[in-house]
C-alpha cells in the first residue's frame, strides 16, 4: 500500500529516501525546483550528473524517463531526475507526464526506495496547467505498483497545493 501525501513547502527541505527533481534534459542545471536542488544539495549532483552526460545519456535524458545521482548534502539518499514535457495547447503530452511519475517510482522501486518528494513536475517554466497536471501525477502514482510506502508531493505555492487537495479526495 502506498500512501499519497500533501505538503506545501520547499522540497530542498525535506527528508525522504529520495527527491525528485523536475529537471531539464541536459541534466546540467536549470531553474525552478532544478535550480534549488543543485544549490542545496551542493557540487556532487551536478558532478554526477556530468558523469551521466559523458556516458549513457550522451544526448541528455529524454523526456518522460528518469534517472538516479546521490542526493548531496539534501536530507536524502538520491535524486531521482526526471524531465517533464512542455505544455501544448495543440498536442497532448499526458503519456510523457505520467511517464515521469511510473518511471521516477521505477528508478525508486531499484534503489530501495521507501519513501519520495515529488515537485508537481511541469507546472513551472514549462506552463502545465495545474488541474490537469495534478490529476495526471495523482493517478499515475495511484495506478502504479511500487514498493514506495509514502509519495509525498511537495507543493510550492498554495495554488499548486489546493489543486493537489481538491483531487485527492
Ligand atoms: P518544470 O520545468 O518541470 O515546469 P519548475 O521547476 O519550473 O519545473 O516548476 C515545477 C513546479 O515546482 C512549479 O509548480 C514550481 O512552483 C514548483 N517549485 C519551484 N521551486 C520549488 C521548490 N524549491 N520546492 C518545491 N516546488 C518548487
Amino acid at each position: 500500500m502506498t500512501t499519497l501525501t500533501l505538503v506545501r513547502g520547499d522540497i530542498t527541505r525535506q527528508t525522504a529516501d529520495a527527491i525528485v527533481n523536475a529537471a531539464n534534459s541536459s541534466l546540467l542545471g536549470g531553474g525552478g525546483v532544478d535550480g534549488a536542488i543543485h544549490r542545496r544539495g551542493g557540487p556532487a549532483i551536478l558532478e554526477e550528473c556530468r558523469k551521466l552526460r559523458a556516458s549513457r545519456y550522451g544526448k541528455g535524458l529524454p523526456t518522460g524517463r528518469a534517472v538516479a545521482t546521490t542526493a548531496g548534502d539534501l536530507d536524502a539518499h538520491w535524486v531521482i531526475h526526471t524531465v517533464g514535457p512542455v505544455f501544448s495547447s495543440t498536442e497532448d503530452r499526458s503519456d510523457l507526464l505520467a511517464s515521469c511519475h511510473r518511471e521516477s517510482l521505477r528508478v525508486a522501486d531499484e534503489l530501495g526506495a521507501r519513501t519520495v518528494a515529488f515537485p508537481a513536475i511541469s507546472t513551472g517554466a514549462y506552463r502545465w496547467p495545474l488541474r490537469a497536471a495534478a490529476r495526471i501525477a495523482l493517478e499515475t502514482v495511484r495506478n502504479t505498483p511500487t514498493d514506495v510506502e509514502e509519495v509525498r508531493f511537495v507543493l510550492f505555492d498554495q495554488s499548486a497545493y489546493d489543486a493537489f487537495a481538491a483531487q485527492i479526495r
